[in-house]
């Protein structure tokens, strides 16, 4: 199995050594060809969303993303990458892949509490350690079938949309792999299931 990670900008080091850890061969995604070679899921990385989109944007990377996205393609987004992901960016006009059904507040904590770690309880998996470096969180799913799977303070952090999962933490920080192993069984059944 071989997991693609966006390596435009932000923390996709980080996601690869986890998943080098674990066993897991990965690909930095880059530029448009590098979308050629095979994958079996698809990291987003937290980093700076604006950035981030504007030099998919420039690399003509959204359209084929979005379209492996929509054909099922397993994809974790974490931080700035659940706002790639992002249907709808509150009070903002900008949509980058928008395939998952979720409204999401970027830098939604505030200065005081721009970064923090906690721990919560994450649906399936337990509780799991957080680290929140201005993030966003979930201010709304858009549709019934999203599934929240985490809260911190009332406030949705994570989320899955059929082979989509969401998160506004960085899990990719921390020792607990289990959201990485979630992410990884998606994967697996997708490629079984051809
Ligand atoms: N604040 C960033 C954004 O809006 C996200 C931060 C992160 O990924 N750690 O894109």
């Amino acid at each position: 199995m071989r997991i693609g990670v966006l390596a435009v900008q932000g923390a996709f080091a980080e996601h690869i050594t986890k998943l080098n850890g674990m066993g897991v061969d990965c690909i930095e995604l880059r530029q448009r060809t590098d979308l050629e070679q095979s994958f079996d899921g698809l990291i987003l990385p937290g980093g700076e969303s604006t950035v981030q989109g504007k030099l998919l944007q420039e690399q003509q990377m959204l359209e084929p993303l979005r379209n492996r996205v929509r054909q099922g393609l397993p994809v974790l987004g974490t931080c700035a990458g659940l706002i790639l992901l992002a249907q709808k960016i509150v009070d903002d006009e900008t949509v980058w892949l928008g395939t998952l059904p979720v409204c999401v507040r970027r830098n939604a904590y505030g200065r005081q509490l721009g970064s923090f770690r906690t721990e919560a309880e994450v649906e399936g998996i337990g509780t799991v350690p957080m680290t929140f470096i201005r993030a966003p969180y979930v201010e709304s799913p858009l549709v019934a079938d999203a599934q929240i799977l985490a809260r911190v303070d009332g406030r949705i952090v994570a989320v899955r949309y059929g082979n989509q999962i969401g998160a506004a933490f960085h899990p990719e920080l921390d020792e607990d792999d289990r959201i990485h192993e979630m992410f990884l069984r998606l994967c697996r059944q997708h490629r079984t299931n051809g």
